[in-house]
């Protein structure tokens, strides 16, 4: 099964989308991750991607595609993907529908993770990310996690465009132009709401419980 993590940044979809990876072979196609790994190569279009990320805007949908369709390409086994982070707008939407054709892949559902815009301000001012095991984590809520990381954290860091100003306007710009998505893809496939307030493990439980894992 195919399925789209949806929702506004901050709303917890890469700590779910980790769990289900570590739980039950999941393959997270992250497209933050994919134009994050760009933006190292230094190349001309790292630079342009970069800028773009750190002012909070999108990454244009040929680009965007470009990458994704590459990581699709390489994948030996599939019909195991979550999807977080795209589609972002309807055109995305429909050129994840071609690509998957394509491969004989389909979107099976979605699980929008909904999240109010003073939370997600809250979670993501102190988000960090070890950069060698994925994990995400909280400086202000997980601090005793923290030191007990094997890696005793020395690869958390913090992401540019986690800042005050960054992350209000990501929040803004997912309601104006990525909610009304959910209505599009609500037309052809099964869309499944989750309180992304509640803790943690019981929003694992509610995805597990969809996805009948
Ligand atoms: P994320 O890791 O999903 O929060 O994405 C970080 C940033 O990468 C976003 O704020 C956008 O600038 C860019 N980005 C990620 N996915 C997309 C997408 N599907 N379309 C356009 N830009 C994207």
């Amino acid at each position: 099964m195919n399925f789209i993590l949806f929702g506004p940044p901050g709303a917890g979809k890469g700590t779910q989308a980790q769990k289900l990876v570590k739980k039950y072979d999941y393959l997270q196609i992250s497209t933050g991750d994919l134009l994050r790994s760009e933006t190292k190569t230094n190349s001309e279009l790292g630079n342009k991607i970069e800028n773009l990320i750190s002012n909070g805007q999108f990454v244009s949908d040929e680009i965007v595609f470009k990458l994704l369709e590459k990581k699709i390409s390489e994948l030996t086994h599939k019909n195991k993907i979550i999807f977080d982070g795209y589609p972002r707008t309807i055109n995305q939407s429909k050129d994840l529908n071609k690509l998957l054709n394509n491969y004989n892949e389909k979107i099976d559902l979605v699980i929008s993770l909904n999240v109010p815009r003073e939370i997600v301000e809250k979670r993501i001012m102190g988000r960090i990310t070890c950069e060698k095991c994925n994990i995400t984590l909280n400086e202000y809520f997980d601090k005793e996690r923290i030191t007990q990381l094997d890696c005793e954290g020395k690869y958390l860091v913090k992401r540019k465009d986690d800042n005050a100003e960054t992350i209000l306007a990501r929040y803004d710009k997912y309601i104006e132009t990525t909610k009304p998505v959910l209505d599009f893809l609500s037309n052809s496939i099964s869309v499944h709401q989750i309180d992304g307030t509640l803790k943690i493990d019981e929003i694992t439980r509610k995805i597990d419980d969809i996805l009948g894992v």
